[in-house]
């Protein structure tokens, strides 16, 4: 490398920073966990970076292109989602963005998958019981029952690379599967799905036989005992398929009082309000969320209330924190490695210094000749 490329990171990425200073880069990491104010990231920005390394916790917009027109050649987001990147101003200043889709699409799949047992057979509660010593006796049904995963429906929102790998998990779960996609549909790996559902049935690995079909919303909602969603953040006008509020009273109302709502995409995806009401209300069974219209969970949000505690479950949004995904140097294996990969592969000029043909690059459709 015959120039020194200077880089600011709005958080640690472990051992990729240490790959990039070995190049060559000159990398500023900001060291507090949680995320620097937007200012900080304005001024270094100015400051004459060439690099950017973001996270979803940061807002970037034209301020920060602004600050970056003599400089900015890259913004390199550790996370598949991007809604945090205004992408008309990055395509406005030109400047490439990358992400790190499908490094983490089978741990974020596998965890949306436990939250959905854990939930459904209220793993949580029980060990509470056993904890709190509140465990008396074996019972036939006291203190409570769960209820099986096992040959049950389930409605795939969003049918990308996480949903996919979803249906992958729930196919060997032996459950029935609604997909539903209004933008892309994949027929081929239904078929396929399908394919080894007829095959485990007419081998005798499953007694009944399970299917998979794309439905319109309403049956998905209508007919799931499980709905597990896997879209990104899409706000009103940005596409003709929004997802913002996609789970509102109306779509709540439409899921079976017996089911359950599984949410790993982005928080704003589901009104919590509607939903903490649909829980109190009892219009659905339960529901496990890993992401939150505010991040982190504040303390007075309608989710923490008590009265529904046994069948709302909460996590930190962890589904991808697993720790090859998350830290792996190998930009074939982890998150941190693709995305160091995809400032490396703007700042250095790979794929002939072409960014429509660099694969982490999102907003190709700005640099299109
Ligand atoms: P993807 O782009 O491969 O798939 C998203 C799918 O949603 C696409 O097929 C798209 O057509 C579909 N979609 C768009 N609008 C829709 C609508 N209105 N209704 C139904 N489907 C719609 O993305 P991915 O890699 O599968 O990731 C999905 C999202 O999951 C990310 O954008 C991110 O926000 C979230 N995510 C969260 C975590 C976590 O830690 N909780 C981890 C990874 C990803």
């Amino acid at each position: 490398m015959s120039r020194t490329f200077r880089v600011f990171a709005t958080c640690d990425i472990g051992e990729s920073i240490d790959l990039l200073r070995k190049r060559g880069y000159e990398v500023e990491v900001y060291p507090h966990p949680e995320a620097p104010p937007k200012s900080l990231i304005v001024e270094k920005v100015k400051s004459g970076i060439h690099g950017l390394i973001t996270t979803l916790r940061d807002s970037i917009d034209a301020e920060v292109f602004e600050a970056g027109k003599q400089t900015l050649k890259v913004v390199a987001q550790i996370a598949v989602g991007f809604d945090n990147i205004n992408r008309p101003d990055a395509n406005r200043y030109k400047v490439p963005f990358t992400h790190t889709a499908d490094v983490l699409t089978e741990a974020t799949a596998e965890f949306a998958f436990f939250m959905l047992g854990s939930l459904a057979r209220k793993t949580w509660t029980a060990e509470h019981v056993t904890r709190e010593n509140k465990w008396g006796y074996w019972h036939p049904y006291l203190p409570f029952l769960g209820d099986e995963v096992t040959g049950k429906t389930i409605a795939i929102i969003g049918t990308g690379r996480i949903g996919l790998a979803m249906i992958k998990k729930c196919a060997g779960f032996d459950m029935n599967i609604l997909c539903y996609d209004p933008a892309y549909q994949n027929h081929d790996y239904v078929k396929a799905i399908q394919e080894t559902m007829d095959l485990r049935h007419a081998r005798g690995i499953c007694k009944e036989l399970n299917w998979i079909k794309y439905v319109k919303l309403d049956e998905a909602l209508g007919h799931a005992d499980f709905v597990s969603v896997h879209v990104p953040l899409i706000r009103e006008g940005e596409s003709a398929t929004p997802t913002y509020h996609l789970f509102n009273e109306p779509t709540l109302r439409t899921m079976k009082a017996t089911s359950f709502l599984v949410n790993t995409s982005r928080g704003q995806v589901v009104d919590e309000t509607a939903l903490a009401k649909a829980l109190r209300e009892n219009w659905i069974a339960g529901a496990a969320l890993d992401v939150y219209e505010k991040e982190p969970l504040p303390q007075d949000s309608p989710l923490r209330d008590p009265a529904i505690e046994d069948r709302c479950r909460l996590y930190p949004h962890f589904a991808s924190a697993a720790k090859i995904t998350r830290l792996s140097t190998d930009p074939n294996k982890g998150m941190a490695g693709r995305c160091v990969q995809g400032l490396m592969d703007v700042l250095e000029g790979n794929y002939g210094g072409d960014v429509t043909k660099m694969p982490y690059v999102v907003n190709k459709e700005a640099f299109a000749k």
